[in-house]
């Protein structure tokens, strides 16, 4: 049993008249929860079920965390999330609304993290929101939906955070044959630890996080994102919060999908017409999603001074 649905994929007039390039959408951000997570987390959880974990436990108060919640959910394993005092009420109420067990601690992820990692016991098994292998082999499945539709891409556009996503897509683009097809991995101004990665040509920590685009605020990539690479074409490009914010507001009235910066990044590539898609024919965009933006938080945004 899969936990994850096969998302539409569909091209994009609105963005394809725009560019002279036809430009599809992986529409990931129609899982339910709401972003490509629970590809990775359903998978990860399925696995652990099976070798008899009792309980998952997590330390994300976004996207990866509702997954667990659902992912518990459905297996009927309970769940309990540590967030930091940090996390909105939003979030702290879809993790109720999955049924998960919510648990603040701490100023930081780090506190809450670290107040997770004391609560593992024999029979938890511990949800990482980016780094594990079964997280990148779940997000795969993403690439095989889009080969079994016959639909070769002449580049892929993706955001990054911890590079989770980035891992498993090019996972999946590999075990297609499709060594030929680049990746454009897209970070925000403030978050953008795997283009620091890349630079340096090893993971850097940054200092802090300053992006509106909470989701792709991983201080430091996983090492696996930096592996790829060396394995495969990947480009790494920045955009600004201001970009991204428009791109959420653009998407919303041309495919009435509400998606978080953290995807508007990746779409902005699209809406900007980026340099870094002159030569490209087809260009598949990942719509990663996001459920923990609402309209009202990205206008305020968008507002502000310094995002422009
Ligand atoms: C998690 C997430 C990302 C980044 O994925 P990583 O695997 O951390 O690189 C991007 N967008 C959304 C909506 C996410 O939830």
């Amino acid at each position: 049993m899969n936990l994850h649905f096969e998302t539409p994929l569909m091209e994009s007039r609105a963005l394809s008249v725009l560019g002279n390039q036809s430009v599809w959408l992986k529409l990931d951000a129609l899982q339910p929860c709401g972003s490509f997570k629970i590809r990775g987390i359903g998978h990860a959880c399925a696995v652990h079920r099976s070798r008899g974990a009792q309980r998952f436990v997590s330390s994300s108060g976004g996207n990866a965390g509702l997954a667990v919640a659902y992912a518990g959910r459905r297996l009927g394993i309970p769940v309990v999330v540590v967030v930091p005092e940090t996390t909105t009420e939003r979030a702290k109420e879809l993790l109720h609304l999955e049924g998960a067990e919510v648990v603040v601690h701490g100023s930081s992820w780090q506190e809450a993290n670290q107040f997770a990692q004391t609560l593992l016991g024999a029979t938890d098994a511990f949800l990482h929101p980016f780094d594990d292998p079964l997280l990148w082999h779940g997000h795969a499945s993403m690439i095989d939906e889009v080969a079994q539709a016959r639909f070769k891409p002449d580049a892929v556009v993706l955001s990054v955070g911890g590079g989770g996503l980035l891992s498993g897509v090019v996972e999946g683009l590999q075990r297609n044959h499709w060594h030929d097809v680049p990746v454009l991995a897209v970070e925000t101004e403030g978050a953008a630890s795997f283009h620091a990665a890349v630079e340096a040509g090893h993971t850097v920590e940054l200092p802090h996080i300053s992006s509106v685009a909470t989701s792709l605020g991983a201080k430091r990539v996983c090492e696996q994102a930096l592996h790829c690479v060396h394995e495969h074409p990947i480009r790494s490009l920045v955009v600004s919060d201001f970009s991204a914010l428009a791109a959420c507001e653009r998407f919303l009235a041309d495919h009435r999908i509400l998606v978080e910066p953290a995807c508007g990044a990746a779409l902005s590539v699209a809406y900007d017409r980026h340099p870094a898609l002159a030569n490209y024919k087809k260009i598949l965009v990942v719509v990663c999603g996001g459920a923990t933006a609402t309209i009202d938080q990205i206008r305020a945004w968008a507002g502000r001074a310094d995002c422009r």
